[in-house]
C-alpha cells in the first residue's frame, strides 16, 4: 500500500500527496509539512476510506506521528472533504478562512434551506421548474464525501503560520470561493495555490447565493497580486506545479476578456435570463454538475459587465434580467 502512494518531496520536507476524487483531473493535490513527530497538512482530500488511508500512511512514511495542523484552502469537498475524520477531538487544530466557515453548515449539516435557496435562485435566473428542481437537489449528492469538522482558528489572510519547519503567508484569494486562500513561502518564492492558479483548467468562478457578490473581479485581482510576487515555484492543487505565474495569468485574464466580449455580443439582441446566456455560450448540457456551473460562471460574468456598466442588470422578486445599457442622449 505505502509503496504505491503518490507521495514526491517538492521542496525541503514539503510532500505532495495525489489524492482520489471522481471529478477535475481525478486528482487534487495536498501537501504535507513535516517537522519531527508532527506534521502540517495543507487541504485533506475526501472523506472516502482510500484517500483518508492514503493521508494516513503518507503521515508515517515522512516520519510523522500526528498531524497537528489542517490548513484548508477552501471547502469544496475535495479540499475539506476528509476535514471532520483528521481535526477536532484530539485530532489535528482545524484552520479556515473567516469566509469558508459560515458556508459549512448550510452546504454540508442542514442542506434544505440551502436546497431552497438555490432552488429560488435557478427560477429567477430563468431556469424551467422541472430543472430547477433536480439542480436543486444534486446539491445532496456532495454532502456525503464529505464530513465537516469545526474550525479551531479562523483566518482573515495575511498571517505568518508555521507549517512544518517553514513560515507562510496566508494570501487571502476570493473568486472560487469567497473565503479562498493560498499560501506563500517568500524564503523560497514558494505559492501553494490551492484552486486559484491551475496550470490547465480555469477554476469554475460562480455567482450563486454562497459565493461573494462581484466573485469575477475579484479572482482577477487576486491573480495579479500574486504574479507580482514573482513565485519561482507554484504548487496548484489539480495538476503539476509549474513556474510561469505571469503567464498563465495573461492566459487566464485573456480566456475571461474573450467571454466577456462573447456574452456581451450574446445579449447585445435585447433582454435576457442568465439562463438563456448560458445555453447560447455553451449549448446544451447533459450533465448535471455542468449545468449549474455554466449558470453560475455566466452569472459571474454579466455581474462583471454590470458592474463596470456594460450591462442592464434588472431585478425583481420572480426574475433577474441583463440587457444592453439604454442610450443615452
Ligand atoms: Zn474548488
Amino acid at each position: 500500500m505505502v509503496n504505491e502512494l503518490a507521495l514526491s518531496e517538492v521542496a525541503g520536507g514539503v510532500f505532495e500527496l495525489r489524492l482520489p476524487i471522481p471529478f477535475e483531473d481525478h486528482l487534487v493535490n495536498v501537501f504535507l509539512f513535516a517537522d519531527g513527530d508532527d506534521v502540517d497538512l495543507l487541504d485533506c482530500g475526501m472523506n472516502s476510506d482510500e484517500s483518508v488511508q492514503a493521508i494516513h500512511a503518507a503521515v508515517s512514511q515522512v516520519g510523522a506521528k500526528r498531524i497537528r495542523r489542517l490548513v484548508v484552502t477552501h471547502i469544496h469537498p475535495d479540499h475539506y472533504g476528509a476535514a471532520g475524520v483528521l481535526a477536532g477531538d484530539g485530532g489535528a487544530d482545524l484552520y479556515l478562512h473567516r469566509l469558508e466557515i459560515p458556508l459549512v453548515n448550510p452546504r454540508y449539516v442542514e442542506l434544505e434551506h440551502l436546497v431552497k435557496e438555490v432552488h429560488k435562485y435557478l427560477l429567477v435566473n430563468g431556469v424551467p421548474a422541472g430543472e430547477a428542481e433536480v439542480l436543486s437537489n444534486s446539491q445532496r449528492a456532495l454532502s456525503e464525501v464529505v464530513k465537516p469538522a469545526d474550525a479551531a482558528a479562523q483566518l482573515d489572510g495575511a498571517e505568518t503560520l508555521d507549517m512544518g519547519r517553514r513560515q507562510l503567508r496566508v494570501e487571502w484569494t476570493p473568486g472560487h470561493s469567497p473565503g479562498h486562500i493560498c499560501l506563500y513561502d517568500a524564503s523560497e518564492k514558494l505559492l501553494f495555490a490551492g484552486d486559484h492558479m491551475l496550470p490547465e483548467l480555469s477554476p469554475n468562478i460562480g455567482l450563486h447565493p454562497q459565493s461573494t457578490p462581484d466573485p469575477l473581479h475579484e479572482y482577477l485581482d487576486g491573480l495579479k497580486r500574486l504574479a507580482a510576487y514573482e513565485p519561482n515555484k507554484i504548487l496548484p492543487a489539480h495538476g503539476r506545479p509549474f513556474s510561469d505565474a505571469a503567464g498563465r495569468v495573461s492566459t487566464l485574464a485573456a480566456h475571461h476578456r474573450r467571454r466577456l466580449d462573447q456574452i456581451l455580443e450574446i445579449v447585445s439582441g435585447g433582454e435576457m435570463s442568465a439562463w438563456e446566456v448560458a445555453l447560447e455560450l455553451w449549448g446544451p448540457r447533459e450533465n448535471l454538475y455542468e449545468k449549474r456551473l455554466a449558470l453560475q460562471e455566466g452569472l459571474a460574468h454579466l455581474q462583471a459587465l454590470a458592474v463596470e456598466g456594460r450591462l442592464e442588470k434588472l431585478v425583481r422578486p420572480d426574475a433577474v434580467r441583463w440587457r444592453p445599457p439604454a442610450q443615452r442622449a
